[in-house]
């Protein structure tokens, strides 16, 4: 209990430290002029939406193939959007199988892109969400209840491509799947960049495949500490061949 508040209160300095650090990092950015970063006010939607910096904090983007699930993201964030897991793939990387961002509590801050050591974070300079563009494959309504439903990669590829298309159009047997994955009404929008759980047989082949390359790795360096311990063992040999062989010419010498 009394840890846990210490612990509170740690993170919460923790994250006015960071966030301040950041505000002073885009402060100097700012009088030295960079990234766009004079403050400009637009009176969206009457005026157009345009991107008016590369610093402009538009929708969080995840780009899983080269999140390492470090976690760095998570701590950062100050109001704990983040839903995160992973496993090992076949080269014994983690890959992202859910990677769950609750934008409905996202204060767009951007600590947690500041943090993410490979880039994969990123915010884009979307102003809006249009659902015939990209953004529709990873933004979604979901109710409380939706949130922890567990998605294999199959079925992230078939929501994926179910949502891309107007659901009056979609299979009745489709559209119930989907409906029990997702809402339109839910309280909750997440974005949802994970690559879906490896299927057991994913898995079995994946976990089989870092085996297959543990043991040809294990059996390469096992090989190469053979040959070179022959090749000590051979230039020792060597050595002391030439030292007996200088001590053979050297006593008949003496003995003379
Ligand atoms: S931008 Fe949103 S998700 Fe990222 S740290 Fe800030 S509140 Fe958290
Ligand atoms: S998004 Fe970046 S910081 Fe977050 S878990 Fe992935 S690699 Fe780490």
């Amino acid at each position: 209990m009394i840890l846990a508040w210490v612990n509170g209160i740690y993170e919460g300095v923790d994250s006015f430290i960071g966030g301040m650090r950041l505000t002073a990092r885009f402060l100097v950015e700012n009088l030295r002029g960079q990234g766009g970063a004079t403050a400009v006010t637009r009176q969206y939607p009457q005026e157009p939406a345009v991107v008016v910096g590369n610093r402009v904090r538009g929708h969080l983007f995840n780009k899983a193939e080269i999140c390492i699930v470090c976690h760095a993201c998570d701590k950062a964030c100050p109001v704990d959007c983040f839903v995160m897991d992973g496993e090992r793939d076949e080269n014994n990387k983690m890959r992202a199988s859910r990677f769950d961002i609750d934008l409905s509590k996202c204060i767009y801050c951007g600590l947690c892109v500041r943090a993410c050591p490979t880039d994969s974070l990123s915010m884009t300079t979307g102003f809006e969400v249009d659902p015939h563009q990209d953004a529709a494959r990873y933004l979604f309504r979901r109710s409380s209840d939706q949130l922890d439903k567990h998605l294999d990669e199959p079925d992230v590829v078939r929501m994926a491509r179910l949502a891309n298309q107007p659901r009056e159009g979609l299979a009745a047997d489709d559209r119930a799947w989907l409906d029990g994955i997702v809402n339109p009404a839910g309280e909750h929008l997440i974005g949802m960049y994970g690559m879906g759980y490896f299927t057991p047989e994913q898995k079995a082949k994946a976990d089989a495949e870092r085996e297959r390359k543990k043991k040809e790795k294990e059996a390469a360096a096992a090989a190469a500490k053979a040959a070179k311990a022959a090749l000590e063992k051979a230039a020792a040999e060597k050595a002391l061949a030439e030292k007996e062989a200088a001590a053979a010419v050297a006593k008949p010498e003496a003995g003379a």
